[in-house]
């Protein structure tokens, strides 16, 4: 016989874990179904020789959705904020000092003084969430700005956001994600991978089943309940399901949902190229951090801010954000290589180790202006008992702070579905509902 749960969760991301946890401490029966060997998707952590290879450069926002719900479920970890006392921004190979704060506005080379003080300006517009621009892309925000403000303000975005597509994203999303990150970020000691081993047992503990090598390959719904195809293993049916995977696999699993279908057709995902590179040591250790205006380029030593790499040795990250109709490709690599000659000349000759991820999904689906920043919700209305969670779902956030604001919401409607189809519930559940 088919085991039984009151949700499945599809995806054993962070997305699918915050749900867990929250279902399971609500005494919902749940069961994590990931495909691969194990947890964490996108924010696993791989380690070589000491280092801790995230998939590409993660920083937590310290004001951000992701951050709250770890606190909230008594996550524990630890970091610091990224080295930029001596931040560049990159003008061709010109190094200029980066904007780190209204001090800073005064020395901002190459711009001139008109220029800077329409940067102050935007900047105290955005420190006060003056603006309100839903529905107007980046380039309709920018046009009338000069060109090297409107540059600074795409490399802005673009550091924050991961997105290289003003023509597209919402101003208001963009603006918004800037300002957040005034609260500041942090890398983290160990990486990534520390948040998902501390949710994962978390999710265990409080009683979620999590299942790896466990890829859903069928999902039907039949005679009151879900029915879940698992490879290799035996069905699973549950009441509920939250798809917490990718937006063509949720297509494959739920294509009946119109809703869904006409999503996919619009989506906008945001695409990068990373180079991580492991050195034995760091040939210019006060050279931490550059960002690129003129090029959508990124380069930054986490390893100086958290610990990633054994003492002594360093880690850095460079990575280009792909722009629309960009293709993904080996010359990515190339000019990232370029970029570290520039910040850190003499690295070829202390490289240890290194990762290339060409072309990977940062985001899905950014918040585009043709939708007012909106994204597919997390209860499809004409599916019930399905519901979605990552960060291309759900009106609130970007990045991991989507994906917990749309993993909270989806836990949270389960609770509610769950409590109208009036099944041996905790009570703990209708308090949720
Ligand atoms: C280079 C890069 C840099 C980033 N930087 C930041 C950052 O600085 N700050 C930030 O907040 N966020 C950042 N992010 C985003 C963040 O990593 C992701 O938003 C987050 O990890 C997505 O989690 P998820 O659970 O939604 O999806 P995923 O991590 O993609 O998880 C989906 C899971 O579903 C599994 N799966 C797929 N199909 C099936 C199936 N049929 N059956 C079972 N399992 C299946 C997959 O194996 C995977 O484990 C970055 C991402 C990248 C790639």
């Amino acid at each position: 016989m088919a085991r039984h749960y009151h949700t499945a969760i599809v995806g054993g991301g962070l997305a699918g874990l915050l749900a867990a946890c929250d279902l399971a401490r609500s005494g919902i029966r749940a069961v994590i179904l990931e495909a691969g060997k194990e947890t964490g998707g996108r924010a696993r952590t791989k380690k070589v020789d000491g280092f801790r290879f995230n998939q590409g450069p993660h920083a937590l926002y310290l004001k951000g959705t992701f951050r709250a719900a770890l606190d909230n479920l008594g996550i524990q970890y630890s970091g610091s904020k990224p080295a930029i006392d001596n931040a560049v921004t990159l003008w061709g190979k010109q190094k200029h000092p980066f904007p780190t704060g209204f001090g800073s506005l005064l020395r901002l080379t190459p711009l001139g003084l008109l220029e800077r003080v329409q940067v102050a300006k935007l900047l105290m517009r955005i420190v006060r969430g003056d603006y309100s621009l839903a529905g107007q892309s980046l380039d309709d925000f920018t046009q009338y700005f000069r060109p090297r403000v409107k540059m600074l303000l795409e490399a802005l975005v673009r550091v924050t956001t991961y997105v290289n597509a003003p023509a597209e994203i919402d101003a208001q999303a963009a603006l918004n994600q800037i300002r957040l990150s005034l609260g500041g970020v942090i890398y983290l000691n160990d990486g990534w991978g520390s948040l998902v081993a501390a949710l994962t047992t978390l999710a265990t503990t409080s009683g979620a089943d999590v299942m790896t090598e466990s890829r859903v390959t069928g999902l039907t719904w039949e005679s009151a309940g879900w029915h879940l195809g698992v490879a290799d293993r035996e069905e699973i049916t549950a009441d509920t399901v939250i798809l917490a995977i990718d937006p063509a696999e949720c297509a494959r699993l739920a294509g009946r949902s119109a809703i869904l279908r006409d999503t996919l057709r619009s989506m906008k995902p945001a695409k990068v190229a990373c180079l991580d590179i492991a050195l034995s040591e760091l040939p210019r250790p006060a050279d931490n951090f550059a960002l690129g205006t003129d090029e959508p380029i990124y380069f930054s030593v986490h390893s100086k801010a958290a610990r990633l790499a054994p003492e002594g040795n360093a880690l850095i990250q460079a990575m280009r954000y792909l722009g629309r109709n960009e293709k993904a490709g080996p010359g990515n690599i190339e000019t990232l290589e370029n970029l570290v000659d520039l910040m850190q000349p003499g690295w070829r000759a202390v490289e240890i180790h290194r990762q290339q991820l060409v072309g990977m999904t940062v985001m899905h689906d950014i918040p585009q202006a043709r939708n007012g920043g909106r994204r597919v919700p997390v209860i499809l209305d004409d599916t019930p008992g399905l519901f979605l969670a990552g960060d291309w779902v759900g009106g609130q956030g970007m990045l991991s702070d989507a994906v917990a604001a749309s993993a909270k919401f989806a836990a949270k409607a389960v609770c509610m579905h769950l409590g109208g189809i009036e099944k041996d519930l905790p009570a703990s559940v209708a308090r949720l509902s």
